[in-house]
């Protein structure tokens, strides 16, 4: 686990990339919300990211976000993300724990999350498939508007926007076109959000219009 001093470095090396970006682009920096993505670290690290001042963190598995929005919960104004794909048996989980869930892509889930969603909806980002790869979740565009009719409907979900998970790349100019892809899918379903970019591809999804960017290895290092 790195030291404090690492963490706040490495989160005000970000911030500036991120202001960079937002200037770039013509965008607010309060337009853009940073999610820390603190799947596989221990709860300690985040604690110090939170007395950093850091209030958004994402985790992918629905136990490991039951365990930590536990052992975290004198942590005030911390805010949990589910950013990963969840089982219906698990769904109860990311309802009581998370405030925004980013992987929305089977009905099945979608109603589970709403009957057992209690108190405010249960804001959701549906994933899209955007380059269409064959072993990775997430809808195809042409299947979003028939989800979007039934998902729409649950009376304990919000739908308030878009994710994608671009192939890796080296080049994170690859991901612009499907960034910008999920910009324009995203505007004819009249939804305001938008979840993309990681460490390596934050910048230019910033200047593709996304208001939630996933970032984890720049802030916390690698993951074992
Ligand atoms: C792990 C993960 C991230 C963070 O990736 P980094 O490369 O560590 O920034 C973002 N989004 C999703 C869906 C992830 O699973």
């Amino acid at each position: 686990m790195i030291d404090k001093a690492t963490l706040q470095e490495n989160f005000a090396a970000v911030e500036a990339r991120i202001v960079t970006a937002c200037t770039r682009a013509g965008r607010r920096r309060e337009d853009v919300t940073l999610i820390a993505v603190s799947k596989l670290h221990p709860a300690p690290l985040i604690r110090l990211a939170w007395e950093l001042g850091q209030r958004h963190f994402g985790e992918n598995y629905a136990q490991e976000l039951r365990d930590k929005h536990q052992e975290l919960a004198v942590c005030e104004g911390l805010q949990w993300h589910a950013i990963g794909a969840v089982q219906r048996k698990n769904a109860k989980y990311v309802a009581s724990a998370a405030s925004v869930f980013h992987a929305l892509d089977r009905l099945e889930v979608a109603q589970a999350l709403s009957t057992k969603r209690i108190g405010a909806p249960l804001a959701c980002l549906v994933e899209i498939n955007v380059a269409g790869e064959a072993s990775k979740a997430g809808l195809n565009p042409a299947e979003l508007p028939a989800f979007l009719a039934e998902a729409r409907s649950l009376p304990q979900l919000d739908l308030i926007g878009l994710t994608a998970m671009p192939p890796p790349d080296e080049d994170p100019e690859r991901s612009r076109s499907h960034f910008s892809a999920l910009r324009q899918l995203a505007q004819r379903h009249h939804l305001s959000q938008l979840s993309m970019g990681t460490t390596f591809d934050f910048e230019v999804a910033i200047e593709e219009g996304a208001t939630f960017i996933r970032v984890g290895t720049a802030l916390f290092g690698p993951r074992v």
